[in-house]
């Protein structure tokens, strides 16, 4: 990569940096032991996230990953309990954890493309009654929805299931990792869009652009207990203070600018639809559902892959002379794939601003134009 070039970050929100009035709170924090309960600013933040979820309680964690697996080690607490989930869901493809050291049988059920799954399918799978099985303890939803592109999961359809789960005696978990981007889109407050679940995790480190921290939150007896499995699992952390405070700054000043990063999403997705080519297609941007996440999918059997066009967007060819900046820099844009190899993903958030939206555009329009040209 030249150091001639702008380089504009679109793997994921994951990427963004603390900002200033982060430092600044992390600075001046108010410290204590939080593996004793003692870090004050840790107790605000926990007391923060249950009170803006309306849950009895909440316990920050180092990740989401971790959170999600500390909620099926406390709802799957009979050995070889079964988890069901969506098969596109980031517990799914991503969280070997729950497998492997919650020891939870994990079935995914077919996701459908607006991150939800057949309410049918997902009760016929509940099981238990039959010796040869294993008893289905928990099912887990996530909103939004990242795989299948950043979208908002339906809230009849969350009522919906809660109310089948509620009847097969199955806990309801949601992977809220980004909660405030459904919030948001919705323009319903969070603790509406996680009333009629048993426990919540949301992350700090993804849109709202804290540096590290999850949160998990439930009822006072569900956080007890994870309160003792994030310590077995090593997540007892001492003076979590200076990481909770860039957490309450995130939840203080981020969310408003999520709705900016959505705004952006849609204009990306628009300007490479506009360019209609025949080898690329913006997965489906209804602006009601999808959030801070365009999927450009590679149409067609031949050899464009994803890492292929991940590979050409952050390299400055010759050619690219036409689409240097006034400082005479060239455009590097970093995108992710979607584990399918043919889809390629922008992420929006924080720290992106006009300019760079304004040259990665360009940019993207440059690149797709030209392997469109050559396939
Ligand atoms: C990022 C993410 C996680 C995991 O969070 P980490 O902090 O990276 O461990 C879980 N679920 C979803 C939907 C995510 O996007």
């Amino acid at each position: 990569m030249s150091t001639q070039s702008i380089v504009i970050d679109l793997r994921s929100d994951t990427v963004t940096k603390p900002t200033e009035s982060m430092k600044e709170a992390m600075i001046t924090a108010s410290l204590g032991d939080d593996v004793f309960g003692e870090d004050p600013t840790v107790n605000a933040l926990q007391a923060k996230v249950a009170d803006i979820l309306d849950k009895e309680a909440a316990l920050l964690v180092p990740s989401g990953t971790m959170a999600n697996l500390i909620a099926a080690m406390v709802h799957c607490f009979k050995r070889g309990s079964e988890m069901l989930c969506g098969d596109q869901s980031h517990v799914f493809k991503r969280e070997g954890g729950i497998a492997d050291l919650a020891g939870v049988y994990v079935t995914g059920l077919k996701n459908l493309p607006d991150g939800t799954f057949e309410l049918d399918d997902f009760e016929k799978h509940v099981r238990g009654s039959d010796d040869h099985e294993p008893i289905t303890m928990m099912v887990s939803i996530e909103n939004t929805h990242s795989y299948c592109g950043g979208k908002v999961i339906p809230l009849e359809w969350i009522q919906k299931l809660s109310e089948i789960a509620k009847k097969r005696s199955v806990v309801v978990h949601m992977d809220g990792a980004r909660l405030f981007n459904a919030s948001e889109q919705l323009g319903l407050p969070p603790s509406r869009l996680a009333r009629d679940c048993d426990s919540v995790s949301i992350c700090l480190s993804k849109g709202l652009g804290a540096p590290v921290g999850s949160v998990l939150a439930g009822t006072r007896r569900f956080i007890d207990q994870a309160r003792r499995y994030r310590k077995m699992l090593g997540g007892g952390m001492r003076q979590a203070g200076v990481l909770a405070a860039a957490g309450m700054v995130a939840l203080e000043e981020s969310v408003p600018f999520l709705s900016r990063d959505h705004g952006r999403a849609h204009y990306i997705a628009e300007q490479i639809k506009n360019l209609k080519l025949s080898t690329f297609t913006v997965e489906d941007m209804d602006a009601s559902q999808t959030t801070n996440i365009v999927h450009v999918k590679i149409n067609g059997k031949g050899d464009i892959t994803s890492r292929k066009v991940t590979e050409r967007l952050a390299l400055v060819s010759q050619s690219e002379t036409s689409c240097k900046t006034a400082d005479g820099l060239g455009i590097v844009v970093l995108a992710s794939a979607k584990p399918d190899s043919k889809t390629v993903r922008f992420v929006l958030h924080h720290d992106v601003n006009d300019y760079d939206l304004k040259h990665a555009v360009k940019k993207i329009q440059l690149v797709l134009t030209e392997i469109d040209k050559n396939k």
